[in-house]
């Protein structure tokens, strides 16, 4: 299993105009080669391989105007057509946006692959003569096969090392009903779970977007090229990372905490390419919301612990459909915040019935059949709560008719 590890970096003043050397020779290679690749695609239908392209600047190292690019490590530049190819790939596949170029304000790296070493709290990469200072927060076991060092806009530096560990022997959780958790991923709510349990968005994170919203005000304000622009834009790069930060934080809590106390956990399928057919500001909402990250956590987390982790198709009609009678409903605006049965009378929060659902469906599909809405016993919903609580995350249960008891 490959697990990424990220620490921070200190480099020296010598170090930092080696770094910006690199992380600008990676930038215009593959900017280079995206135009390149561009215009190769619309006049002939064709891009080029990365072997190809890895020729190509074999020769265009060569030439006087691009000899500066002979100072930086050749892998890294090879990684950063790699990397393009890759996003092609992706984008073609409808797994990914186009790719675009890189600006200079932007988050900046580029990856090493091989001849690095790594001892105590230094890190040795090619092209650099002395180690650059690393805190090593917390140690990883296993073999590193790669690192990519970066810059955030706001100037810190981290090396992100990608390492090779190998799995202990766990066992394996059956799937049942008992220990099963669907998970409605919402707006306002982060997330509803089919025993009725809501999980809020932390205040400080609501705070954060508030702040983000005002900074990123004020910079368009301001006058294009002038200083106070550029001292603006660093400051709406420190609220990114800010938040980002505390995003991934409070994902890391919550994953860990569902995913240690039920087996099986089931979710929705948003892909990618269906948010960016559909409406726009929901794409934004849920880029902003950070699921995907989530269910990537969800997922990860699971199988480190031998879990289950199920992912329903996106046709299945989980807000339209009655969960006590599985009546589909002709239609379900936005605005209707409760689900109420035209059959069966059954009536519930609109979110609740969803995560019911996906609970169902995901039993169906792992060959578990169920006639019940939740069944879930009620200790496991105890200590997630409790484990939220201690977390500091904001979580209650929405107990009702109709809802499970707790
Ligand atoms: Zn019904």
């Amino acid at each position: 299993m490959l697990r990424a590890y990220r620490y921070r970096l200190y480099p020296s003043e010598d170090q930092k105009m080696m770094l910006a050397k690199h992380f600008g020779s990676c930038r215009f290679v593959w900017n280079y080669f995206l135009d390149l690749n561009n215009r190769r695609y619309a006049e002939t239908g064709k891009g080029s391989s990365f072997k190809q392209m890895c020729k190509e600047l074999t020769l265009l190292k060569k030439e006087d105007e691009y000899r500066w690019l002979m100072e930086v490590n050749s892998q890294s530049l090879q990684q950063s057509l790699l990397h393009l190819e890759t996003a092609y790939r992706r984008f073609f596949r409808k797994l990914g946006e186009e790719p675009v170029f890189k600006g200079k304000h932007k988050r900046k790296s580029f990856t090493v692959t091989q001849r690095f070493s790594i001892e105590d709290n230094q890190l040795n990469i090619p092209n650099f003569k002395k180690p650059i200072r690393m805190f090593r927060h917390r140690d990883f076991n296993g073999q590193v096969r790669s690192i990519t060092i970066s810059q955030e806009p706001s100037g810190k530096y981290h090396a992100s090392i990608l390492v090779y560990e190998q799995d202990p022997d766990i066992q394996q959780m059956p799937v049942a009903e008992e220990s099963a958790i669907g998970i409605d991923m919402g707006i306002n709510t982060f997330a509803t779970l089919s025993n009725g349990m809501r999980i809020q968005k932390p205040k400080h994170i609501v705070q954060s977007e508030k702040k983000l919203v005002k900074a990123q005000r004020r910079l368009s304000r301001k006058k294009k090229g002038s200083h106070n622009r550029m001292k603006q834009r660093v400051r709406v790069a420190r609220i990114q990372e800010h938040m980002a930060n505390q995003r991934r934080d409070f994902l890391n809590r919550v994953s860990d905490i569902l995913t240690r106390t039920y087996d099986t956990i089931a979710v929705e399928d948003l892909s990618l390419k269906d948010m960016m057919n559909g409406n726009h500001r929901r794409a934004k909402a849920v880029a902003d919301a950070g699921w995907y990250s989530f269910k990537m956590m969800l997922k990860t987390k699971a199988s480190q612990r031998g879990k289950n982790f199920t992912e329903i198709g996106r046709y299945e009609p989980s807000t339209k459909m009655c969960s006590s009678c599985g009546h589909v409903k002709s239609q379900m605006k936005l605005t209707e915040r409760r689900f109420i049965c035209d059959i069966c009378g059954y009536t519930n929060d609109r979110d609740v019935n969803a995560a019911i659902n996906i609970r169902r469906f995901a039993l169906i599909s792992e060959g578990v059949p169920t006639e019940s809405g939740e069944l879930t016993p009620v200790d496991r919903h105890t200590s997630a709560l409790e484990l939220l609580a201690r977390e500091g995350i904001r979580a209650s249960v929405l107990v009702e008719a109709g809802s499970p008891r707790l």
